[in-house]
């Protein structure tokens, strides 16, 4: 794959794809984050001074032009965060963009209206993908965060632009997420939690893949009792109550709980037996008590919402004998204030440890930025929930393949 290095960027006009998927509210960007991630690239675009076409995705319009969900909200927060001017054309495609990537001259800035008002983005459809990259040189990949999506502006538009590369940000989080294979950062350790059990970011698969990968698998969130429970840990009705109804629909338990001792004996069979919550604090009647597991099991009515202090304890060990730390997926039910507390002593350990960390998934990266206060050299936070999870899977990841695929001809 190439790099921003390895392609001729003087005075190019490049269709930047950036994930701009940003939390709105009222119409109002409520987290800068993506915006500011965009910057490294978009600046060594600029010092070479490149006509920077910007195309992004924002919630899921499905060919709807659904005007709570135009990047046209995104003018102003990105002329503040990039300190640029900004021209936006209200179509992704079609005869006014053209003309508008005709016009720009050099170090000019032109948004293009979401792509995801065409479902031709959703079909990776060929003809959409070359109406993206029409007079443009260069497509540069720069959204980490949407590489797991087939779409055609991750795909078919990379394939039909005359030139490729991965921008800055999606590189750091190729290199990040490939220390895991790098033998200087062992012993590694996986944290993996939340709540998305089984299904196709199903995190089951994820710990499955992850125990060839790395030296341990720690198992913590609701995910966790699935486990404990396929063992003969009473959980009591800690799966059956639906916190937010983000299970897969249709997901059977039993067939996650097969899944969980297959897990488990394959585990056994590497030699790296899971650690799992070995304590919890469980709500009964709307009261809070800890389990130990050792001596007790959750009562029938209780529900296990955060990992208990011995775990946090085990846990905090674990992290400090190993080099590198991959996390995704919240220790509990953090939402609660009651049951943070796990979330925050994994975040808080990792703050003060002398390995590496990387750590990843929406929720997790929402519960713990105050305490990781936008991440550092030792603690990377990783721009891609899904994607991060889709490579922990050890599955290709559309969009990067696709900035590899050497071309042999015109397409
Ligand atoms: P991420 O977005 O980081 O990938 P998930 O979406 O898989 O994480 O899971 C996050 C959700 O998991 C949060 O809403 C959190 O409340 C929930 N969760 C974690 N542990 C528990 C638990 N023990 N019981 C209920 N919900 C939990
Ligand atoms: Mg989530």
């Amino acid at each position: 794959m190439k790099s921003l290095r390895d392609v001729d960027l003087a005075a190019a006009c490049v269709l930047l794809r950036c994930e701009l998927n940003v939390a709105m509210k009222d119409h109002h960007v409520t987290d800068y984050t993506r915006i500011e991630a965009s910057r490294p690239t978009f600046d060594v675009l600029r010092e070479n001074g490149c006509r920077i076409v910007i195309c992004s995705h924002m919630g899921r319009p499905w060919g709807e032009r659904d005007p709570a969900k135009s990047l046209r909200q995104l003018i102003e927060p990105i002329k503040t965060v990039l300190d640029t001017d900004v021209q936006f054309v209200d179509d992704c495609i079609g005869t006014e963009r053209d003309e508008a990537v005709l016009a720009l001259k050099e170090g000019e800035v032109l948004l293009l209206e979401n792509v995801r008002y065409h479902a031709e983005e959703n079909s990776n459809d060929r003809d959409f993908g070359k109406a993206l990259v029409r007079g443009v040189d260069l497509y540069v990949n720069d959204a980490f965060g949407n590489c797991h999506r087939p779409h055609a502006s991750m795909v078919a538009a990379a394939l039909a632009a005359p030139e490729r590369c991965a921008g800055l940000l999606l590189e750091r989080e190729i290199a990040e997420l490939s220390l895991l294979n790098d033998p200087e950062f062992r012993p590694t350790l996986a944290i993996i939690g939340g709540a998305k059990v089984s299904g196709k970011d199903g995190k089951l698969f994820v710990v499955k893949n992850l125990l060839r990968t790395v030296d341990r698998v720690a198992v913590v969130g609701k995910l966790a009792y699935y486990f404990l429970l396929a063992q003969g840990v009473g959980v009591g009705a800690t799966l059956t109550a639906d916190t937010r109804g983000i299970d897969a629909p249709g997901a059977s338990l039993g067939d996650d709980l097969a899944a969980c001792r297959d897990v488990i004996a394959e585990a056994e069979g590497l030699g790296k037996p899971l650690l799992l919550p070995r304590d919890s604090v469980v709500s009964v009647n709307d009261a809070d008590t800890l389990v130990d597991f050792a001596s007790a099991a959750v009562p029938a009515e209780g529900r296990a919402l955060d990992i208990g202090p011995g775990t946090v304890e085990e846990l905090s060990d674990a992290i400090d004998a190993s080099n590198l730390v991959v996390w995704n997926g919240p220790a509990g039910y953090f939402e609660k204030p009651a049951y943070q507390e796990g979330t925050f002593g994994i975040a808080k350990t990792l703050t003060s440890f002398s390995g590496h960390a990387v750590v990843g998934g929406g929720d997790t990266v929402a519960a713990i930025a105050s305490v990781l206060d936008g991440g550092s050299d030792a603690v990377h936070i990783c721009t891609g929930g899904g994607a991060m999870l889709t490579w922990l899977m050890g599955e290709p990841l559309p969009g990067i393949a696709a900035l590899e695929t050497v071309l042999s001809g015109t397409v």
